[in-house]
C-alpha cells in the first residue's frame, strides 16, 4: 500500500473501530426507534480513565507509559471487559471494545455492561519484571474504578493469567484481603475457572456447529481458515481440529501457513510453541495474513485483531460463513459487501461471547466460594452460545435485517429496556 493509501482520509475513518461501532449503533438505534434520551445516553461511554504509569526498567531508568480504561455502561451490572497491551493502543480504540463488551454480554444476557483497558507498550521488548512491575501500578491506578461490584477486568490480547494474578494480588494489597472476583482469567489455582483458557475458542467452536447445519454441511465436509492462532485462534484451530473440521490455513503476526487438504493443527501449535512462529513449518504453502484471507474455505474466522476485512478486500473474502473470533475484523463499510456476496456473519458480539460467558461463570463461582467441574461450565458455556446464536437469526429473520445488525438491535433493545426502567438519573 502506498503512503498516499495510507494517509486517505477515508481509509483512516474506516479503520477507526470507535467510527464502525458507531455506525452499526446507529443504524440499529434508528431500526428500533430508540427514544431520543435513551439514544443520547446510550451512545457515549459512563467514564473514561487516562492514567500514566511510571515503570522502573531493568536498566535502573524510569519509563512512563500511556494506560486507559473506559467504563462504556453499567445499566445491566459491572463494567466488564479484558485489557491490552500492545504499541498502537489508542483511547478510540479502548472505546469501541468497550463498547463491544456491553453489546456483547447483552446477547449473551450476562448481567454486566462493558469495559475494556489498554496501556501503550510493546511487551515482546519488556522482560517478566518489568511487564509485572507495568501491570501493578496500572492496577493501582485503578484501584478506585475498579472491584467485583464496579468493574472486572479480564484478559485480552498480550495479556494472561499472570497478569491477571498480579491484578488480582495489587488489588488485594490494598484491600488488604484477597479479592479474587476482581478480575476473571485467573489461574484455575487462584479462583480462576475451569474452561476459561479454552471459553472463546469453545464458544466459537459452538456457534460454528450452528451455523454449518443452515448449510448442510458436517465437520469433516467444512474448510475453515483461522487468522490468529492466541487465546482465539490457536485454541479455537485445535478443537475444530477436534471436532472433525478440516483446518485449512492458520496463522500469527508474521504471517499464515495454507494446506487445502487440511493442516495437522497439533503439530503446528507444537512448532509455534517451540519456535514462537509458524514460518518454517514444513509441507504446507506459506502466505500472508492478507492472503489467508483470500484463501477459499467455508468458515473464515480472523481471531487476530480489527480492521481485517475493509471494502478493499472484502470483494475477494471467498468463505459461505465469516465467524468473527477477534473483536472488530470487519469495518462496516465491508458489511455491505459481505451481505451482497451472500456471506452469512456471525458478528463477534455473538461469535466470541464465550470467553464473557465463562467469565461470568467465574465471577458467579468467586461469590459462591464454589467452583464447578469442566464439564458443567462447558455444558452451561453451550447452552448459552446455542441459545444466543437462535436468538440472533430468529431476530434477523423476524426483523428481515442482516446478522450483525440483528445482534445489535437485540443488545440495544434489551440495554435500553434497563435504561428505561432504571430511570435516567439526570
Ligand atoms: P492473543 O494475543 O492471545 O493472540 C493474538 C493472535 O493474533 C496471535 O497469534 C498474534 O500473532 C496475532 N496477531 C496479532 N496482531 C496481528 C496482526 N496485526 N495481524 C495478524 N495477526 C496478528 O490474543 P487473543 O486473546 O487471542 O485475542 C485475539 C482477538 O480476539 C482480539 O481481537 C481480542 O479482543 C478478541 N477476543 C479475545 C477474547 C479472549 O478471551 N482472549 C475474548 C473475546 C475476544
Amino acid at each position: 500500500m502506498t503512503k498516499a493509501m495510507m494517509d486517505d482520509p477515508r481509509r483512516i475513518r474506516e479503520e477507526n473501530p470507535f467510527e464502525s461501532m458507531m455506525e452499526r449503533f446507529d443504524r440499529a438505534a434508528q431500526l428500533l426507534n430508540l427514544n431520543p434520551d435513551l439514544y443520547a445516553v446510550m451512545r457515549v461511554p459512563n467514564r473514561e480513565l487516562k492514567v500514566y504509569i511510571p515503570v522502573r526498567m531493568d536498566s535502573g531508568r524510569i519509563e512512563v507509559f500511556e494506560g486507559y480504561r473506559v467504563q462504556h455502561n453499567f445499566a445491566r451490572g459491572p463494567a466488564k471487559g479484558g485489557i491490552r497491551y500492545a504499541p498502537d493502543v489508542t483511547i478510540d480504540e479502548v472505546r469501541a471494545l468497550a463498547a463491544w463488551m456491553t453489546w456483547k454480554c447483552a446477547v449473551v444476557n450476562v448481567p454486566f455492561g462493558g469495559g475494556k483497558g489498554g496501556v501503550v507498550c510493546d511487551p515482546a521488548q519488556m522482560s517478566l519484571g518489568e511487564l509485572e512491575r507495568m501491570t501493578r501500578r496500572y492496577a493501582a491506578e485503578l484501584i478506585d474504578f475498579i472491584g467485583p461490584e464496579r468493574d472486572v477486568p479480564a484478559p485480552d490480547m498480550n495479556t494472561n493469567e499472570q497478569t491477571m494474578a498480579w491484578i488480582m494480588d495489587t488489588y488485594s494489597m490494598h484491600a488488604r484481603h484477597t479479592v479474587n472476583a476482581v478480575v476473571t482469567g485467573k489461574p484455575v489455582e487462584l479462583g480462576g475457572s475451569r474452561g476459561r483458557r479454552e471459553a472463546t475458542g469453545r464458544g466459537l467452536l459452538f456457534v460454528i456447529n450452528e451455523a454449518i447445519k443452515k448449510f448442510k454441511l458436517s465437520p469433516p465436509q467444512t474448510r475453515v481458515a483461522v487468522q490468529g492462532s492466541g487465546n482465539v485462534g490457536g485454541i479455537g484451530a485445535r478443537l475444530l481440529h477436534e471436532a472433525g473440521y478440516k483446518v485449512v490455513a492458520l496463522s500469527d503476526i508474521f504471517g499464515g501457513i495454507y494446506n487445502p487438504d487440511g493442516i495437522d493443527i497439533p503439530a503446528a501449535l507444537k512448532h509455534l510453541q517451540q519456535t514462537r512462529s509458524l514460518q518454517e513449518f514444513p509441507g504446507v504453502k506459506h502466505v500472508s495474513n492478507s492472503e489467508l484471507l483470500e484463501v477459499e474455505c467455508d468458515v473464515l474466522a480472523p481471531c487476530a485483531t480489527e480492521n481485517q476485512i475493509r471494502s478493499e478486500n472484502a470483494g475477494r473474502i471467498n468463505c459461505r460463513i465469516l465467524a468473527e473470533g477477534a473483536n472488530g475484523p470487519t469495518t462496516a463499510n465491508a458489511d455491505k459487501i459481505l451481505h451482497n456476496k451472500g456471506i452469512f456473519v456471525i458478528p463477534d458480539i455473538l461469535a466470541n461471547a464465550g470467553g464473557v460467558t465463562v467469565s461470568y461463570f467465574e465471577w458467579v463461582q468467586n461469590r459462591m466460594g464454589y467452583f464447578w467441574k469442566e464439564d458443567v461450565v462447558n455444558e452451561r458455556l453451550s447452552d448459552v452460545m446455542v441459545a444466543s446464536f437462535n436468538d440472533v437469526v430468529k431476530y434477523a429473520e423476524n426483523h428481515n435485517v442482516d446478522t450483525r445488525t440483528a445482534a445489535y438491535m437485540l443488545a440495544i433493545d434489551r440495554v435500553a429496556y434497563d435504561t428505561r426502567m432504571r430511570g435516567i438519573y439526570a
